[in-house]
């Protein structure tokens, strides 16, 4: 395996959260697009069977006719695709794996690989998505994107993902995974978020804290 200073760190993780369309593939791919220049140094792309849409990334000039796809219920596979020439493991999508992806995780970093990771931080709901929580507190590195929010004419920092179905937010019951298509999605931030049946602050409540702490 090439250890090579700031491009390979062996048993490094690097995560590249934010909503959707925060450019996080791209900036896992671009943490990896030095690579291809130094001599020995092999990795590979990895994403959930689940998501089949591809044709964002083959467009790019790096060669990703190479994505592998492993089934997101059984993340261990992943393993089965590592060769040791790989130095780096990219995953993307990685919200979408189940627990024992964690366990994968720490397999990968133990034997050496520099792990770069792209998820959804957060799921339509604005609430944290699969093993993402734990992802975040593994890593050495974190890189936060975000997106700008679509809502009228706002135009601030978006951090969250927008589900709209025949142009309405969804309902916080709603699936939580429903694919482009049959939902459109888009950033928003977070005053512009809109959940509808998202549990809310009591505010009766916070009247009663408010006047108790007055006294
Ligand atoms: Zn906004």
């Amino acid at each position: 395996m090439v250890i090579n200073g700031d491009f390979i760190k062996p048993g490094n993780l690097e995560v590249f959260p934010g909503c959707m369309f925060s450019f996080k593939t791209r900036r896992l791919v671009d943490r990896v697009r030095p690579l291809q220049h130094i001599p020995g140094a092999g990795y590979l792309f990895v994403r959930p069977r689940i998501d089949t849409r591809t044709a964002d990334v083959r467009n790019d000039p790096l060669d990703y006719s190479s994505w592998e796809f492993v089934d997101q219920d059984n993340p261990e596979k992943l393993l089965g695709l590592i060769q040791p020439i790989h130095s780096y493991v990219s995953i993307d999508e990685a919200h979408f794996f189940g627990k024992g992806f964690i366990r994968v995780l720490e397999r990968l970093l133990l034997d050496g690989k520099n792990v770069g990771i792209a998820g959804l931080d957060l799921d339509f709901r604005g609430e944290p998505f699969g093993p993402m929580p734990e992802i975040l507190c593994m890593a050495n590195e974190v890189y936060k994107g975000s997106a700008v929010c679509k809502y009228t004419s706002c135009g601030a920092p978006a951090t969250r993902t927008q589900r709209l179905i025949n142009g309405k937010p969804a309902h916080y019951d709603s699936p939580l995974v429903v694919i482009e298509g049959e939902a459109h999605y888009e950033p928003r931030c977070l005053r512009h978020h809109e959940v509808p049946g998202k549990p809310k602050i009591d505010e009766d409540y916070l009247e009663v804290l408010f006047q108790q702490n007055r006294n």
